[in-house]
């Protein structure tokens, strides 16, 4: 299957629907956002990765580069990467001595191969789900199909612990991936919003006033829950004349 150009949806939507499907449809099919102290503190974040420090610098066999745009025909998704470091390959990770694709590409000025690592940055600490990991699994399956490379793992790097969380992209993270991209395309092309599912999750959730998970356990869409909310308030008012 592959995707045509207006069809692909925000790299950040497979975050969402592994977290919740239901957060995901409000956001991509319904368009509802709203901040929260968290996901405030996640834009700051992602802000100060893409703004304070240059696109592109070259720390010894590293080179850095921050805000890449990457897309994905076969998965659907196109978004940015907070940081893609490229690093020197060692002469047995060359093409051709290894075996299987290619782990390097050629970067404008500079000598031999590089192999592609992303980073995410993101708020808090690990979590017990795996949203983080799959979001930056479709990165590097944008990457991996854009540059024509295999990328076997990338980072997390968590604000709260400031500390790395190496991630390989073993067959099932990408096959989770892969799933979530298809489903999510399968919400926004269906205009389908799940029932809510109340769980812990709802605590961190920045769509909860929007979502109103305790009165949502039916499989209904914000909007008709406004609209009835706002009918149910005129007649409460018409009642009074
Ligand atoms: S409040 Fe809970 S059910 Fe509703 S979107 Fe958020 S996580 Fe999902």
């Amino acid at each position: 299957m592959t995707f045509d150009e207006d069809e692909l949806l925000p790299l950040s939507g497979v975050q969402h629907l592994v977290f919740c499907e239901r957060q995901a449809a409000l956001i991509h099919t319904e368009g509802a956002w709203a901040d929260n102290a968290l996901t405030v503190e996640g834009s700051y974040r992602h802000r100060r990765v893409h703004d304070a420090a240059p696109r592109r610098e070259r720390r010894g066999d590293v080179i850095v580069v921050r805000g890449l745009s990457l897309r994905s025909f076969e998965f659907g998704l196109s978004g940015a990467a907070d940081v893609v470091e490229f690093r020197l390959l060692a002469d047995h990770d060359r093409p051709g001595q290894s075996g299987g694709p290619p782990r390097g590409v050629r970067l404008p000025n500079a000598s031999g191969l590089w192999g592609p690592f992303p980073v995410e940055y993101k708020r808090g600490r690990p979590k017990a789900h795996r949203a983080d990991e799959v979001q930056l699994c479709a990165q590097a399956l944008c990457l991996e199909e854009m540059l024509g490379v295999h990328i076997a793992a990338g980072a997390l790097f968590y604000g709260k612990e400031q500390r790395r969380v190496p991630v390989e992209f073993e067959p099932e993270l990408r096959a989770l991936t892969r799933a979530a991209a298809y489903r999510l395309h399968e919400l926004v092309e269906n205009g389908e919003t799940p029932a809510a599912a109340k769980g812990k999750k709802c605590r961190s959730c920045s769509l909860a006033a929007v979502c109103v998970p305790e009165a949502m356990s039916r499989r209904c869409s914000a909007k008709r829950f406004v609209a009835a909310e706002i009918n149910r308030c005129l007649c409460l008012e018409s009642d009074r004349f």
